[in-house]
């Protein structure tokens, strides 16, 4: 940061999927913009099970050596030992080859990135920047906070608190070819679940689960080990990271700042998916700032409506289902299987939940 300018047309705090994506277009438009990351260098591990929806080329391309291994069906393990297979086109990615291509054509189009350096407050159009050597001020006309589930820029907007999932995760060798995706729900791993996502030879597995007074994830992550008979010393690159899970937030900017991402609360709350919506945030906040930055308009009412429209529906019907499964969950498995037929993404039957039902009894 020694010879950084003060004053930039947007500065995003953080440099995940969300933050990336908004920088790089708002550098190819020609606007000047800093990225403020506080890890001091990026990519491997990466704390992500890296699968996202085919759909995700929509909003942008899916560069072909960011890719592991292309998916088109999900095994649900039900707890009741049943399986389910359901179409699900997507891509386990590299993450970290991914997000790479987009943060150099990022910087290719003029974006400077600040690692190791950690965004302590956010006012109005000012950051305070602290490195390992000092702390400065950085001034933006614009500020993103994509600086993931411990959002500092959220402070600036609202005292609201996100409800966090937690996780464990790591990579293991597999012995044979695994094609599909796959899920495993259990009594055990409350309002969560278990994956295996296949990467050619290797996969990402983890586990992530909600909250219980008195319960380790640690324990929990022990017993999924054993059902599946894998080694703990098989496990490489052991990862965990907090996964928000009460949905969009209802404020989600505030004068000249806004949210993207993890920090507003975007990731599906029943899947934990976030990176195709956070891609789809960052790209929808570049293009708002940036016709602002152009028209000499300030306000970001715009994005705050964009993103209902994006995802208001989505995430209220997750969350019903989440309501759903909170009230309902069982340590039976043949009751919980009924459960989580009602309210995986998978199973028709999610989406049949409408306001206000959230009390009926578990379907059969
Ligand atoms: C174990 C696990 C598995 C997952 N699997 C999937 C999956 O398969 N598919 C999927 O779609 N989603 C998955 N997710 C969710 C996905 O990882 C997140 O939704 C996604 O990373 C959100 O991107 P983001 O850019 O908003 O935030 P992040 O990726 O969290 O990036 C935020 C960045 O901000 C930086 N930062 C934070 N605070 C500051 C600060 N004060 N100053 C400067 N920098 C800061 C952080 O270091 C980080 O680099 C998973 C999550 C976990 C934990």
């Amino acid at each position: 940061m020694a010879n950084l300018k003060n004053k930039f047309d947007a500065a995003v705090i953080g440099a995940g999927p969300s933050g990336i994506a908004a920088a790089n277009d708002l550098a190819r438009k020609g606007f000047n913009v800093i990225i403020i990351e506080k890890r001091p260098r990026l990519g491997l591990p990466v704390r992500c099970a890296e699968f996202v929806p085919k759909q995700l080329y929509t909003y942008c391309k899916i560069p072909k050596n960011s890719i592991a291994q292309e998916i088109e069906n999900l095994e649900t393990h039900m707890p009741d030992d049943s399986i389910v297979i359901t179409k699900s086109p997507g891509y386990i990615l590299n993450r970290h080859l991914f997000e790479n291509h987009y943060l150099q054509e990022a910087l290719a189009n003029g974006a400077t990135l600040a690692l190791e350096s950690e965004v302590i407050y956010v006012n109005h159009n000012q950051l305070l920047v602290k490195t390992k050597t000092r702390t400065r001020s950085i001034e933006a006309s614009y500020i993103i906070g994509a600086d993931g589930p411990l959002s500092a820029a959220r402070k600036y907007i609202t005292s609201n608190k996100i409800q966090l999932a937690q996780s464990l995760q790591g990579v293991i060798t597999l012995k044979t070819h695994q094609a599909n995706s796959k899920v495993f729900f259990h009594p055990d791993y409350y309002m969560g679940y278990g994956w295996l996502f296949p990467k050619g030879a290797t996969a990402n597995l983890g586990l992530g689960v909600s909250y219980r007074p008195g319960i380790s994830i640690n324990d929990i992550w022990s017993k999924f080990l054993e059902r599946l008979k894998i080694d703990n010393a098989s496990l490489k690159s052991l990862t965990g990271g907090l996964i928000p899970v009460s949905g969009l937030m209802k404020n989600i900017a505030k004068n000249n700042v806004l949210l993207v991402g993890d920090a507003a609360g975007i990731t599906h709350p029943i899947t934990g998916a976030g990176i195709a919506n956070g891609i789809i945030s960052g790209v929808t906040a570049a293009a708002i700032i940036s016709k602002n930055l152009q028209r000499g308009r300030r306000g970001l009412e715009e994005y705050e409506q964009e993103i209902q429209t994006l995802f208001g529906k989505s995430h209220a019907l997750a969350l019903m289902n989440r309501k759903y499964q909170e009230e309902h969950w069982n340590s039976n498995p043949e009751l919980l299987t009924r459960v989580i037929k009602n309210t995986w993404i998978a199973f028709s039957s999610y989406s049949h939940r409408k306001r206000g039902e959230v009390k009926c009894k578990v379907a059969d």
